[in-house]
C-alpha cells in the first residue's frame, strides 16, 4: 500500500467518523436545545430592533422610512443608468467647474507654490507674499456683514492673542512635564467654564480643537459609558433634527446609531413627546442644543432633564454657540427686558450630564478652543484613550488629538483672563440686543418674512411663504451681506457677533430693501411655486449658489470638498 493510499484511506475513514459523529450530534437534545437557543436569540434580536422601529417611528413612519430607503437604492441605480449617468455626469462637471472657477483663482499674477522653493525664503518676500494673499477677494467679514463666522473679540485682543501665541507656540499639551504653564492653563479655563455652568464641585472637563471635537467626545463617552455600565453594543443617540450636524458625526465615526426626534412646528423646541418615543434600552444618550445653530432657539432643556432622570440616561447640552451668552441671560435680561423668562439649561438640571461650550465662539479665544465638561470625573474617563503597553512607552491622552498646540490654549487662557466676567456680561448684552433689534425690526416692520420661534439669544432665523427666502439671500449678497442658508424649513439665518453690533441698523436697512426688491422682480409667483423653488435650491445654497440640486446634491458637495485641496 503506497503511502498516499494510506493518507486516502485514513482520509475517508475520518471523513466517515466525522459523519457518523455529527448524525449523532444532530440527534442528541444538547444539539437540538443549542441550535434552537441560536435560531432564538437571532430571531429575537431581530424582532426587537423592528419593534424597536415600530415603536420609534409609528407604522407610518416606519412605512415611510422603508419607502424612502428603497427610494434612495432606485434612484442610485437611475442615476447610473446609461444615458441619464452622461447627462448627470456633464450637468454634475458644469457645476463643479463654475464652481472651481470661483474658489479657485488662477492666470496672470497669481503664482502658484507647488513645490518646496529650491532655496528658503527671506522674511520680507514671505510677508509680501502674504500680504498679497490676504488681498484675495472674499466675504466681508471685517464690516460685520457676514453671519457668525468670525468671533472675534476686538483689535486689541487679537494683538493680545498674536503675543500669547508667540510665548508659547512651541508649547504641547501631551508633554505636561516639559510646559506645565500650559498644562495649569488648561486646567483652569476648564473650571472657569464649570463654574460658569453652575457644575457641582465632582465637575471636570477638558480642552478641545472645536465644538465638533466636543460633541464627538461628548458622543463617545456616553458610547463607552453604555458599553461598559450597561453593556450596550448597539448604542443609539436621540436628538432633536435642529442638533449641529457634529452629531451626525460621530454617530459616522463611532458607529452609533443617530435617531432624530422633530421640532415642535411652533416653537421650534425639540418635541418632548417624540423624544419619549425614540428613548429604547440602546439609548446611551439623549441631547438638547442651548442655542441650536439653524434657529437660535434653546430647547426645553428642563423637559428633557426630567426624560433623562426618568429613563435613567445621560443628557448632553450643546451650548457650543451659547457658550459665553448664554451663561449670562439671566442677567442680561434682568436688565433689558425682565419679561423675559430664560429657561434653565445647565448642570441646575439634575438630568444633565456634560455641556460643550466653545470657546472660540463668544468667548472670542482663537479659532480651534472648545470645552467640554461633565457632571463628575469618572464620567470623564470614557472620553480616555490609553494604550499602557505600547512598544513607544505607557501612551494616554485625553482627546482626540496626540499632541495639542499649547499655543492655542495660551492665546485661550489670555483671552479669558482678560476679558473677565465683566467683558463677557458686556458682550454678551450688546449682542443679545443687536439680535433683538434685527428680530423685531423683521417681526414688526417686514410683512412679508416671519421668525422662527422666539429666540432669545444671538440667533435670528426666518421664513416666509410669500417669498423665496434664498431669492432675499442673493439680493443680499449684492449688498455685501453674508446670512446663512437653512433648509426643512427654507430659511435664513443671521449670528449676530461682536462685529455686527455695529452694523444691525444697516441691516435691518438693506433686509427690508432686498425684500422689497424681491417682492417687485417675482410679483406673479403663487405660493406653490415659492414652496417649489425653494425645495429646488434649499440644499447646496453657500456651496455652488442656486443651483438646482435634485438628487445629486452629495456629487456636488464630494467636488466641493476636493476643490478645497486643488492648489
Ligand atoms: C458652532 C457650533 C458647534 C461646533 O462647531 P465647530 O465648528 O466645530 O466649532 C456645535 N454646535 C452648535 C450649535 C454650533 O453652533
Amino acid at each position: 500500500m503506497s503511502s498516499l493510499d494510506s493518507v486516502f484511506r485514513g482520509t475517508s475513514l475520518v471523513i466517515s467518523h466525522a459523519q457518523l459523529l455529527s448524525d449523532a450530534v444532530a440527534k442528541t437534545a444538547a444539539f437540538r436545545h443549542s441550535r434552537n437557543l441560536v435560531f432564538g436569540y437571532v430571531a429575537y434580536r431581530l424582532a426587537s430592533s423592528a419593534w424597536r422601529e415600530l415603536v420609534a417611528r409609528g407604522l407610518g413612519g416606519s412605512i415611510c422610512d422603508m419607502y424612502n430607503s428603497v427610494a434612495k437604492v432606485f434612484f442610485r441605480y437611475l442615476l447610473r443608468a446609461p444615458g441619464i449617468r452622461d447627462k448627470v455626469g456633464s450637468e454634475v462637471g458644469k457645476v463643479l467647474a463654475d464652481m472651481e472657477q470661483s474658489m479657485i483663482p488662477r492666470g496672470p499674477g497669481i503664482t502658484r507654490h507647488l513645490e518646496l522653493p529650491e532655496h528658503g525664503w527671506s522674511d520680507e518676500q514671505i510677508f509680501e507674499e502674504m500680504r498679497t494673499l490676504s488681498l484675495m477677494k472674499h466675504s466681508a467679514w471685517e464690516e460685520g456683514k457676514v453671519s457668525g463666522a468670525v468671533y472675534h473679540g476686538g483689535e486689541d485682543i487679537i494683538k493680545l492673542q498674536t503675543e500669547a501665541y508667540g510665548m508659547y507656540s512651541t508649547a504641547n499639551q501631551l508633554h505636561p512635564d516639559v510646559f506645565p504653564a500650559v498644562r495649569k492653563m488648561e486646567a483652569e479655563v476648564v473650571s472657569m467654564v464649570l463654574k460658569l455652568f453652575n457644575a457641582p464641585e465632582t465637575g471636570a472637563g477638558t480642552s478641545t480643537s472645536g465644538g465638533t471635537e466636543s460633541l464627538l467626545m461628548a458622543c463617545l463617552a456616553a458610547k463607552m459609558k453604555g458599553y461598559h455600565e450597561r453593556h450596550i453594543t448597539q448604542p443609539e443617540i436621540v436628538a432633536p433634527v435642529t442638533v449641529h450636524a457634529g452629531f451626525d458625526k460621530a454617530a459616522y465615526y463611532f458607529g452609533i446609531k443617530l435617531r432624530h426626534a422633530p421640532i415642535d412646528p411652533v416653537t421650534y423646541k425639540v418635541d418632548l413627546k417624540a423624544v419619549r418615543r425614540l428613548i429604547n434600552s440602546n439609548t446611551v444618550l439623549i441631547a438638547g442644543s442651548a442655542p441650536n445653530f439653524p434657529h437660535g432657539i434653546i430647547d426645553d432643556i428642563e423637559g428633557l432633564s426630567k426624560l433623562a432622570v426618568k429613563y435613567n440616561v445621560p443628557l448632553h447640552v450643546d451650548a457650543c454657540l451659547g457658550s459665553f451668552i448664554v451663561p449670562y441671560l439671566e442677567r442680561v435680561y434682568n436688565e433689558v427686558d425682565a419679561s423675559v423668562k430664560v429657561p434653565l439649561f445647565d448642570f441646575r438640571l439634575p438630568g444633565v450630564t456634560s455641556i460643550s461650550c466653545d470657546t472660540h465662539k463668544y468667548g472670542f479665544a482663537p479659532k480651534g478652543s472648545s470645552i467640554i465638561v461633565y457632571r463628575d470625573s469618572n464620567y470623564r474617563r470614557y472620553q480616555y484613550f490609553l494604550a499602557t503597553d505600547w512598544a513607544g512607552g505607557v501612551y494616554a491622552s485625553p482627546t482626540l488629538a496626540g499632541s495639542r498646540p499649547g499655543a492655542l490654549m495660551a492665546g485661550c487662557w489670555a483671552t479669558l483672563m482678560r476679558i473677565g466676567d465683566d467683558g463677557y456680561m458686556k458682550s454678551a448684552r450688546s449682542i443679545v440686543e443687536s439680535a433683538r433689534t434685527i428680530r423685531k425690526a423683521i417681526e414688526n416692520e417686514m410683512p412679508q418674512l416671519r421668525v422662527l420661534g422666539e429666540p432669545i439669544v444671538s440667533v435670528v432665523s426666518f421664513t416666509s411663504t410669500k417669498l423665496n427666502v434664498y431669492d432675499v439671500a442673493d439680493a443680499m449678497v449684492k449688498k455685501g451681506w453674508h446670512l446663512s442658508a437653512l433648509q426643512n424649513p427654507a430659511a435664513l439665518h443671521i449670528a449676530c457677533t461682536k462685529l455686527t453690533t455695529t452694523s444691525c441698523a444697516e441691516l435691518v436697512r438693506d433686509l427690508k430693501e432686498a425684500v422689497a426688491q424681491v417682492e417687485l422682480e417675482h410679483s406673479g409667483e403663487s405660493e406653490q411655486e415659492i414652496k417649489q423653488k425653494q425645495g429646488d435650491t434649499a440644499m447646496l445654497y453657500g456651496v455652488a449658489g442656486s443651483v438646482s440640486t435634485n438628487g445629486i446634491v452629495d456629487e456636488l458637495v464630494y467636488g466641493f470638498l476636493d476643490n478645497l485641496f486643488k492648489a
